[in-house]
């Protein structure tokens, strides 16, 4: 039976926002179980549960919020806290986006543990697939199906590019995350650099934290970390949005060329297919005991 989880102390970390190009200082604390993530905008007084409800927009990245305020990228921490199952979690933040930092989940998953994991007196329930659901749009293609674990497939194809097509099958544990998903940066074409800048985005983009691809390769002086990084970073997006359900889902999810409005339209589908899904919790805790 898994426990619920939060953070024994709390832990701060600052960066610039890679769309907004703006400076904010982030403190991770400790919440109490069934609070979820919580984000708060210090400098608003705002705050604002991580939910797939509170989606309001996907382009670029995936944004919270509601009619008063808005917290840009939160992907990539969300990734963090739900790859090492840090269920519960104040994320206090005193701009409008959570810093890049260096493009991947390193910084923040460092952060968590600095911090100490704590188990906390509840179980975490989680959410298994009963039934095969499908979100499929011109782009991309999501597909959740019953499996005993979380099993997360992912397949990307940038025909014509660096990139090439890429696929990795994973059993989603804080081990495989932190090993093969958490280091993965993210990545941009040198080709829509210019559009995105001058459209507001990017502001804060730089070599330092995105992998640049251009006409003849990476950009990067470094090269990559991984062969298939990008792949890799693109589950770790997944694993951000999905977490949005606001429960690890039991089941194995194959998700080919999607992108964060995908993810956002697939939980919304999974959510109003009841038939689809169950909460498994304490009364089923054997069984997942037997998962863990
Ligand atoms: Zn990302």
């Amino acid at each position: 039976m898994r426990l619920q989880r939060t953070i024994r102390n709390e832990v701060i970390f600052s960066g610039v926002g890679v769309h907004s190009g703006r400076r904010a200082t982030v403190r991770l604390l400790p919440a109490a179980p069934d609070s979820g993530v919580v984000f708060h905008r210090v400098d608003k007084n705002m705050t604002i549960r991580a939910h797939v409800s509170a989606i309001t927009e996907t382009a670029f990245c995936t944004t919270l919020g509601n009619e008063h305020f808005r917290i840009r990228t939160v992907e990539h921490l969300l990734a963090a806290a739900a790859g090492l199952g840090v269920d519960n979690l104040t994320v206090e933040l005193d701009g409008p986006e959570v810093p890049i930092l260096d493009g991947s989940s390193l910084t923040v998953v460092s952060a968590l543990l600095d911090a100490g994991i704590a188990r906390q007196g509840k179980v975490m329930p989680h959410l298994r697939i009963l039934q095969p659901v499908t979100y499929e749009d011109a782009h991309a293609r999501v597909v959740a199906l019953p499996y005993e674990g979380r099993r997360m497939t992912y397949r990307i194809d940038f025909n014509g590019s660096a990139l090439g097509r890429q696929e990795l099958r994973l059993e989603l544990s804080e081990r495989s995350f932190m090993e093969e998903i958490a280091p993965a940066r993210t990545f941009g074409f040198l080709k829509d650099v210019e559009s995105l800048k001058a459209n507001g985005l990017a502001q804060g983009g730089s070599l330092a934290n995105a992998i640049v691809i251009g006409d003849e390769g990476i950009l990067n002086p470094t090269g990559l970390r991984y062969r298939d990084e990008f792949v890799r970073h693109k589950m770790l997006d997944a694993v951000g949005d999905l977490s949005l359900v606001g429960m690890p889902i039991l089941g194995h999810i194959i998700l080919e060329k999607a992108g964060h409005r995908a993810n956002a339209n697939f939980l919304l589908q999974l959510l109003s297919s009841p038939e689809a899904y169950s909460i498994v919790t304490e009364a089923d805790h054997a069984r997942v005991d037997a998962l863990r």
